[in-house]
C-alpha cells in the first residue's frame, strides 16, 4: 500500500474518532455510492447486492417520490426489469396497464397509430419498489452537497432534510442524479454549457375525459410545443409538454389545454398534480458524460436519453452496467472508469441510433415501430407524419 493511501486512511480514521468523540458530522463508509434513487441508482445498487458489495443510495427526496414521466416502459425496460429484478408488483401498474400504441394526431383531425408494446406503470411506485428491491442501504431526504475524488475513493458530504450533515466515503461513486446531473456539473462544466436545455411540464387533472385510455397521445403540432402528450391513467387524465428555450412551459401547457380541452369536450378539470424538470439531449452532438476515474455516471445524468425521451431503458442498463464495473474493478484492484467506458459504449450507441431519421422510421425493432405505423396510413398522412416528426427533430438536434 502506497504512503499516499495509508495517510488518507489514517485521516480518515481521525475523522471517525473525532466524530464519534467530537461531534463532527456522521460518517459512512462503503464500497459504492449510489446518488439517485431513480431506475439507473436503483438497477446499480441491485447489481452491487447481488456481487455482494456494500452499496448506499443517498436521494435528495423522501420515498416514494413523484418524478415528470409518463410511465410507459417499452419493451427493452421490461426485459431488463424482469431479469435483474423478477416480477414487479401489482400496486406499480396503472389501469390500463398496458399501451398498444402513440396515436399521432394532425391539424387535418386525422390520426396515425405506431404500435407500441408497452406496459404503464405510476414512476413513484415503481422507483420505490425498485428501491426495496435493490437491497442496498437507502438514505432518502439525503442530497449530496458535493464530491472529492481521491485515489482510492471518493468522499462525498451531504446533507439531510433536517439539516444535519453526513459524510461518506466510497471507492465508488455512482451518480445516477438525472438530467440536470450536480455532478457532471462539477466534472464537466462546460459539457453541461454546450447543451441546450429545455423545460417538460406534466399536469395530471380528475375530469370527465373522453380520450380514449390504452394510448399514448401525442399531438403534432410544433406551434403548441416541442410534444404535446396527453394520456388516460387510472380514469386521471395526463397532459404533458415540452417547451423550448425561448418558450414559457406554462404558456405551452396554456396553449394545449386550449386545443386539448375544446377538442374532447372537458368542461371543468381539477388539477391533482403539477411536475416540471429541464431536459436535454446529449446525442445529437454526441455530448455525453460518462465519468471520470471512480465516478460512474449512468442514467440521463450522462446523456441516456432517447429520440422520444424515453429513458428508463437507457436508465436501467447503463445503471447495472455500472454496478458490474464496479464490482469487478474492485475485485481487479484497478479504477473503474476506463471499463465503464468500454461498457457502456453499446447503450451510448443504441441512443444515438434513435436521432437516425431513416433508422427510425424504416428500421423494425425500436421501441415505437413506426415502419408498421406507416403502412396502414394514406400517403397524405405518411407525408404530413414524416414532416412533422422531421420538424421535430430538427428542433430536438438543435
Ligand atoms: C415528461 C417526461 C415524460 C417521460 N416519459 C417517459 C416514459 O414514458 N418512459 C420512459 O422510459 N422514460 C420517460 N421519460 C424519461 C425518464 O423519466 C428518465 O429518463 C428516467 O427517469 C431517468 O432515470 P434516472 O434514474 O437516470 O434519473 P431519475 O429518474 O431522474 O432519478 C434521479 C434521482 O436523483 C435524485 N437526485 C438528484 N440530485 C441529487 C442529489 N444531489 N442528491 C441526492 N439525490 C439526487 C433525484 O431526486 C431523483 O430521484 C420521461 C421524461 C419526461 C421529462
Amino acid at each position: 500500500m502506497s504512503k499516499k493511501h495509508l495517510s488518507s486512511r489514517f485521516l480518515r480514521a481521525t475523522r471517525y474518532f473525532i466524530f464519534v468523540y467530537g461531534g463532527l458530522s456522521p460518517m459512512i463508509e462503503c464500497d459504492v455510492a449510489i446518488v439517485g434513487a431513480g431506475p439507473a441508482g436503483c438497477s446499480a445498487a441491485r447489481e452491487c447486492t447481488r456481487r455482494g458489495l456494500k452499496a448506499v443510495i443517498l436521494e435528495k427526496k423522501r420515498i416514494p417520490r413523484h418524478k415528470a414521466c409518463s410511465g410507459i416502459l417499452v419493451p427493452d425496460s421490461i426485459r431488463t426489469l424482469s431479469e435483474h429484478f423478477g416480477d414487479m408488483a401489482q400496486d406499480v401498474f396503472a389501469s390500463p396497464s398496458h399501451v398498444h400504441a402513440m396515436r399521432m394526431h394532425f391539424p387535418s383531425g386525422n390520426a396515425g397509430d405506431i404500435p407500441i408494446q408497452g406496459l404503464m406503470i405510476w414512476r413513484d411506485r415503481l422507483d420505490a419498489w425498485l428501491c426495496k428491491s435493490s437491497q442496498a442501504v437507502v438514505l432518502d431526504e439525503t442530497k449530496m452537497l458535493s464530491f472529492k475524488e481521491g485515489i482510492d475513493g471518493v468522499d462525498l458530504l451531504c446533507i439531510k432534510s433536517n439539516g444535519e450533515l453526513l459524510e461518506v466515503h466510497s471507492r465508488i461513486l455512482i451518480a445516477a442524479d438525472g438530467g440536470a446531473s450536480r455532478t457532471v456539473k462539477q466534472i464537466d462544466p462546460s459539457l453541461t454549457a454546450k447543451l441546450t436545455w429545455y423545460v417538460a411540464l406534466q399536469e395530471t387533472y380528475a375530469c370527465e375525459c373522453h380520450l380514449e385510455p390504452g394510448l399514448f397521445h401525442f399531438f403534432a403540432f410544433p406551434g403548441i410545443s416541442l410534444y404535446p402528450s396527453a394520456y388516460v391513467k387510472d380514469g386521471l387524465l395526463v397532459m404533458e409538454v415540452v417547451a423550448q428555450p425561448k418558450d414559457k412551459a406554462t404558456s405551452a401547457m396554456a396553449r394545449f389545454k386550449e386545443h386539448l380541452w375544446r377538442r374532447i369536450g372537458i368542461q371543468q378539470a381539477c388539477l391533482i398534480r403539477r411536475l416540471g424538470c429541464r431536459v436535454t439531449y446529449a446525442a445529437p452532438k454526441g455530448l455525453f458524460c460518462f465519468g471520470s476515474e471512480r465516478i460512474l455516471v449512468s442514467g440521463e445524468a450522462s446523456g441516456l436519453l432517447n429520440f422520444f425521451g424515453e429513458g428508463i431503458s437507457s436508465a436501467l442498463a447503463s445503471g447495472r452496467i455500472a454496478g458490474s464495473v464496479s464490482f469487478e474493478s474492485i475485485r481487479q484492484g484497478v479504477s473503474p472508469g476506463r471499463l465503464y467506458r468500454q461498457e457502456i459504449e453499446t447503450e451510448k450507441r443504441k441512443t444515438v441510433s434513435t436521432f437516425n431519421y431513416k433508422t427510425l422510421l424504416f428500421q423494425e425493432g425500436n421501441a415505437f415501430n413506426f415502419k408498421k405505423g406507416l403502412q396502414v396510413l394514406n400517403w397524405r398522412e405518411r407525408v404530413r407524419l414524416s414532416k412533422n416528426l422531421l420538424k421535430w427533430f430538427l428542433a430536438v438536434k438543435g
